[in-house]
């Protein structure tokens, strides 16, 4: 994981901090416990790597925050302006407990929200050393995550244009007779080429493999004809992520029913961007998507949510779910990824991320929209 601050300056990371312990206050905790991750990232511009000994930030309301991290572990963070931001460092080494300086820096200690992602070994240790109500630091750290600032927005804009150039370039490894394996391969070293910083997920599913949303990569071997759903992303450098599908097809389909389906799934997917707008809510979004696809006969096979919020993780807040009556406002950034996937058979998606703006919506992903036909 990187440790640079990339765009951020230490004014927007002293602001997030100062919002995350009012945001706490609201919430009625004595303190926020960041592990290392994309929560820490966001509040100090560094997401650190968490291991057996304990990295910790702790955020008192009305205290100094205080960055709990092994000795060892301190250069990873020396880019961080802690002295500009108000942070304390805590550097610890073996033998000493780092669990009492967390208890140290603390204010309050009733209830204190812990990061969700927290190992369960520094989670109950913490439990242990602090006593009181531990409750998830989650919910209270997605009302800042899931709103999106400019620079956030420039990081995903960035992105989601360096995954274009990927999807532009899929003719050049998807072929008939590679496997998946091979095509993933060479799809994962265009991703770090086009200027993303690592590869985090590849999928190429052709065949009755497009139709298990969840498929990675397999030794399976591409035949003529087949439909083949590749859905790639991956962070840049600013550390925001792409994520983005399309479809495509080796030559002439070879069954008969795909360019219908696929009419209907591309449909679906166009009304629910057009759907986005602020005040809207997230359910509405995945209910248009859906209602294309129902009242075309497909309806089972539309299997998952219509899309996840996306930032400095892949997958946070907002879901665009049914029960989700979250409104959307300006900067809420999420796929819009509709799929129809028929058992045995082959599989269709479409996914762009795209960010609500003050009068509609921005797309970060403008690749065609189209079934991809490419040479057999
Ligand atoms: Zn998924
Ligand atoms: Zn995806
Ligand atoms: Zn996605």
């Amino acid at each position: 994981m990187s440790t640079r601050v990339g765009p951020l300056d230490v004014d927007a990371l002293r602001a997030r901090l100062d919002r995350a312990t009012a945001a706490a206050a609201v919430a009625g905790v004595d303190a926020l416990l960041i592990s290392p991750g994309s929560d820490l990232r966001y509040l100090i511009g560094a997401g650190g790597s968490s291991y057996e000994r304990l990295t910790c930030l702790v955020l008192p309301v009305g205290g100094t925050p205080v960055l709990v991290v092994p000795k060892l572990e301190q250069p990873g963070y020396a880019a961080i302006p802690t002295d500009d931001l108000g942070v304390e460092v805590a550097a610890w080494v073996d033998g000493e407990d780092p669990y009492a300086l967390v208890k140290r820096a603390l204010k309050g200690t009733d209830r204190i929200a812990v990061s969700d992602m927290t190992a369960a070994l520094h989670t109950l240790a913490l439990r242990d050393a602090i006593g009181g109500e531990q409750v998830l630091a989650g919910p209270v750290l997605r009302e800042l995550r899931m709103r999106k600032d400019a620079a956030e927005i420039e990081g995903l804009r960035k992105a989601g244009a360096a995954i274009d150039r990927v999807h532009a370039r899929i003719g050049e490894w998807l072929k008939v007779g590679r496997t998946e394996a091979e095509v993933g391969a060479d799809i994962a070293a265009a991703i770090l080429a086009e200027g993303h910083e690592e590869v985090a997920f590849v999928v190429v599913g052709s065949g009755p493999n497009g139709a298990s949303p969840h498929h990675a990569l397999s030794d399976r071997v591409i035949g003529a004809g087949e439909v083949v759903v590749v859905d790639i992303g991956g962070p840049v450098a600013e550390g925001y992520n792409s994520d983005s599908t399309r479809t495509y097809v080796l030559g002439e389909p070879k069954d008969a029913d795909v360019a219908e389906t696929y009419a209907v799934l591309q449909a679906a997917q166009r009304a629910a961007v057009d759907a986005v707008r602020p005040g809207v809510t997230c359910e509405e979004v995945d209910a248009v998507a859906r209602e294309v696809i129902a009242d075309a006969g497909f309806g089972e096979y539309f299997v998952h949510r219509t899309g996840h919020g996306i930032g400095l993780d892949v997958h946070e807040e907002p879901y665009i779910v049914a029960g989700n009556d979250l409104p959307l406002e300006p900067g809420m950034a999420f796929s819009v990824e509709p799929g129809i996937y028929l058992p045995g058979r082959w599989g269709a998606r479409i996914e762009d991320i795209v960010v609500a703006t003050e009068t509609g919506v921005e797309s970060f992903n403008n690749r065609p929209h189209e079934l991809v036909v490419l040479p057999a």
